[in-house]
């Protein structure tokens, strides 16, 4: 196991990650999910050694690795523009961790080449072992890239946004291949990205960094359908948040005040959150029964495919979404710039205590 705890990392004024503290179990896929300048680099490069935090302690398998020089901790680190050796084809790109590694460097060329071609083969590179790494594709840059790193036998891999430079259609692919190569090998791989979706298809389990920790760790299903924070809902991109104030038992927001599913401390601040496809559309005054509402004005739709977008501003600015998937469409026609009642069942709602960022 990986254990992060109690991270600081700061950079000036800026503090990147603050008291993180985070467990990575053995023969997992674990995504890291964050925004640009969340701090996944720095938690990756803490880890791996390339810096050191100012406070706290990184743990793998109950041995203290901060302090410890990066060769001899048993780290991989895949970046994210991939950083192979230009001048080196793909086998000696593979082979040069082989040979230079710091414990147990292997000397005999047969031994190399066999482990190498092997790695080569786990990748599905076979046959491509002389090309020059100028003369193959951005998805098979990656596959030697991840195979320089696999073939020194880490027990962790550090992956830093691996899928950013590929385009759509291959990332797709390599997605599936990543968890593939990943199981064969038993390895554990921390992943981190900034896409939603990327990470709760690529992770057994899922944490959110956000404000300098990981708000939330949870197997993707349950991150998905039940965030346990504001913070972490709203890096879902799935759903609607919506900030007010506890008052006669209800959340008073900026348009309107809406049932509480769960009591909260009264005065308090409070976030109600409730998700892009648990939102229905009707004209203002035919809200049906037993459904909780509030009021915006429609402001444009996007044509996704199987999914549209509607987009809703409140009176006091938020912007909201709808989803509708098309097979079973649940929107009525809206004219922009009109006001809709937005309805939900209200046991649909979650809601959070505290004001949030
Ligand atoms: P991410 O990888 O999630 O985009 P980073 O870990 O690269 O985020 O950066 C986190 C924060 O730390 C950002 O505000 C970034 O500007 C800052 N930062 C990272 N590295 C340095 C550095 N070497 N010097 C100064 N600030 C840095
Ligand atoms: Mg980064």
């Amino acid at each position: 196991m990986l254990r992060l705890s109690g991270i600081t990392r700061r950079y000036g004024d800026v503090c990147a990650l603050e008291r993180l503290s985070f467990e990575v179990p053995d023969n997992r896929y674990v995504a890291l999910l964050g925004a640009s300048g969340s701090g996944k680099t720095t938690l990756l490069r803490l880890i791996a050694g390339f810096e050191e935090p100012d406070a706290g302690q990184v743990w793998l398998e109950g041995k203290r690795l901060d302090g410890v020089p990066t060769h001899e901790r048993d780290v991989g680190f895949v970046f994210q523009n991939f950083a192979l050796f230009p001048h080196l084809n793909v086998f000696d790109n593979v082979a040069y961790g082989l040979r230079h590694r710091a414990r147990n460097p292997l000397g005999s060329a047969s031994e190399i080449r066999d482990r190498t071609m092997a790695i080569l083969d786990l990748v599905g590179l076979k046959g491509f072992e002389r090309r020059a790494v100028g003369a193959i594709s951005g998805g098979q840059r990656q596959r030697v890239a991840l195979a320089r790193t696999l073939v020194t036998e880490p027990r962790v891999v550090l992956l830093d946004e691996p899928l950013g430079a590929l385009d759509a259609n291959l990332r797709a692919r390599m997605c599936e291949e990543l968890r593939a190569i990943r199981e064969r090998q038993g390895v554990t791989f921390l992943h981190v990205t900034g896409s939603e979706t990327e990470a709760l298809v690529m992770g057994d389990e899922v944490a959110v960094l956000a404000e300098g920790r990981i708000v939330q760790a949870a197997r993707p299903a349950e991150l998905f359908a039940l965030p346990g924070n504001a913070a972490a809902a709203r890096h879902l991109n799935a759903w609607n948040i919506l900030s007010g104030r506890v008052r006669d038992g209800a959340l008073l927001t900026g348009t309107g005040s809406l049932a509480l599913p769960r009591p909260l401390p009264e005065g308090k601040p409070a976030q109600m959150a409730v998700r892009f496809d648990q939102i229905d559309i009707c004209a203002p005054g035919q809200v049906p029964p037993g459904r909780d509402h509030f009021s915006a004005r429609y402001v444009a739709g996007e044509f996704n495919g199987a999914t549209a977008l509607a987009f809703f501003q409140t009176d006091d600015g938020q912007l909201i979404q709808v989803t509708d998937h098309l097979s079973a469409p649940r929107l009525p026609v809206m004219t922009e710039g009109t006001d809709y009642a937005l309805h939900f069942a209200p046991g649909a709602a979650l809601v959070f205590e505290g004001a949030g960022a």
